[in-house]
């Protein structure tokens, strides 16, 4: 399968390379040239196999010839055989007659990042073990990216990474999750300034030429196509348990940079019956804005009790807005750079006709949130974290409204483990969750981390002076 970046301009790549590269040399994001398609056979044919099986049928034609078959079988079974703590890797909970939640929090961070970030490690280390070559992997977080990152990465050979984040500025557990990762390749440093600050030093390390000529850099955050694809499986999963492809399901997806819900969409494109796909954001909603007026236009971020939601730009929206415009790169270059010096742009009328036909949207405020906290725990004793009470409040508003035909299931995406969220937790419903066992020391671990003042300078001489990968 070859790789062609949304702007057109980039040289097209196979597997190996668009894994290693993140983003497109063009600025763009790379995306398969075309997207396979299962019959209805060949997707029944995968109900009852077990998750692993299933993520190796239904990434195997997006990675051609860059596995062999022993080692796509090896590495789905490695991470999704040993890696989560459920057997089912994203089970299905049931909520009421309509209404389920995908599991997807059962990784070793406790967020669905892990699901995909726990492969993109192992995938890292076959592709740079074949090319002799190392990886150093630099990135900002305020929050959930950088642990599920780090225990991606932890005790690899090939690759080490030096993770940014705002002093004290992320949550406890957060900063636990990656302060107490103990391995000669990780590197955690905490920054003075805001998350912004510490993004804006990860961005010009990529364009300095004293870094990039000594390292070789490498991302990590969900524009890499391979994280995507990752996510495309529990989608396959869920609807097959639910009676695909012989029923159409809905999803209601707590949404950010717009990766996961990306790949519902891709899940459709593959010939999965998906009925709808419902973008839930909170009140930063630039993408429910879009969705609904066909205007795109960025603003201030308010925080809200759902950070890692709390985004102004929505980079994966691009591959959507290039895959419904007749995937001219041309013209999707000029309007992106038209919207990264204005902050604004509009759909074009393919763009909304084309969204319109598969999306729907909804913001959901934190009042809302709160609410639905405590409708999943009154109606079906389940606790939720305040992201999924977003995907559960759009996905009942949207229900209610008729959007949606009640003999649709409607799968809420359970992004994160309530106790990585416990105040909002607290506060909606009045009872703490706690920590699953299996991480229930974290409060006991000794932490690792280096403080570093609020320059640039500070910042990149630091991971000059600590990286092994020197590629001499
Ligand atoms: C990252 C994250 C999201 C947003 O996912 P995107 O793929 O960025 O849209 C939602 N919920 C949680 C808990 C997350 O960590």
């Amino acid at each position: 399968m070859q790789y062609v970046s949304t702007r057109g301009s980039a040289p097209a790549l196979d597997f190996e390379g668009v894994t290693l590269a993140g983003l497109a040399s063009d600025g763009g994001l790379y995306l398969p040239v075309e997207w396979p398609r299962f019959s209805e056979a060949e997707i029944r044919a995968m109900r009852g196999l077990p998750y692993w099986q299933v993520a190796a049928t239904v990434m195997r034609p997006f990675i051609g010839d860059s596995l062999s078959e022993t080692e796509l079988t090896a590495v789905c079974q490695k991470v999704y055989g040993t890696k989560f703590a459920h057997a089912a890797v994203a089970p299905l909970v049931q909520l009421d007659q309509q209404h389920w939640l995908l599991e997807l929090f059962h990784g070793p961070t406790l967020a669905f990042k892990d699901v995909a970030l726990q492969l993109l490690g192992h995938l890292f280390e076959i592709f740079l073990e074949r090319r002799d070559e190392r990886l150093t992997i630099v990135g900002a977080t305020s929050g959930d990216t950088g642990s599920a990152a780090i225990h991606a990465v932890a005790g690899g050979t090939r690759t080490e990474i030096f993770m940014l984040h705002p002093k004290g500025r992320v949550s406890d557990v957060q900063r636990r999750q990656m302060t107490t990762v103990r391995a000669p390749n990780v590197h955690n440093l905490a920054i003075e300034g805001s998350f912004d600050d510490a993004q804006a030093h990860v961005k010009r390390m990529f364009n300095d030429g004293d870094v990039t000529t000594t390292l070789n850099l490498g991302a990590v955050n969900s524009i890499n196509w391979a994280r995507l694809m990752a996510q495309v499986v529990y989608y396959f999963t869920s609807a097959l348990q639910l009676g695909a492809p012989d029923r159409t399901v809905a999803y209601s997806v707590p949404t950010g940079n717009f990766g996961d819900v990306f790949a519902g969409y891709v899940a459709a494109q593959m010939g999965l019956p998906i009925e709808r796909l419902i973008v839930a954001t909170n009140v930063n909603d630039i993408l429910h804005r879009a969705l609904a007026t066909g205007d795109y236009s960025a603003s201030g971020v308010t925080p809200t009790i759902t950070p890692s939601m709390d985004i102004q730009v929505s980079s994966n929206f691009e591959r959507l807005l290039f895959d419904l415009a007749g995937r001219d790169g041309a013209a999707l270059a000029a309007q992106m750079h038209g919207f990264e010096a204005t902050k604004a742009m509009q759909l074009t009328n393919a763009q909304r006709e084309g969204a319109a036909g598969l999306f729907a949207s909804h913001s959901v405020n934190p009042i809302e949130t709160a609410r639905a906290v405590q409708s999943a725990y009154q109606g079906s004793q389940q606790v939720i974290d305040p992201h999924t009470a977003v995907g559960l409040g759009a996905a009942h508003a949207l229900a209610a409204a008729g959007a949606i035909d009640p003999a649709v299931p409607i799968v809420t995406l359970a992004t994160a483990h309530p106790a990585k969220f416990p105040d909002a937790v607290e506060r909606a419903i009045g009872v703490r969750p706690a920590l699953p066992a299996r991480v229930g020391d974290l409060f006991g671990r000794e932490e690792s981390f280096v403080e570093l003042a609020g320059d640039y300078a500070t910042t990149r001489d630091y991971v000059l002076s600590h990286a092994a990968g020197s590629q001499g």
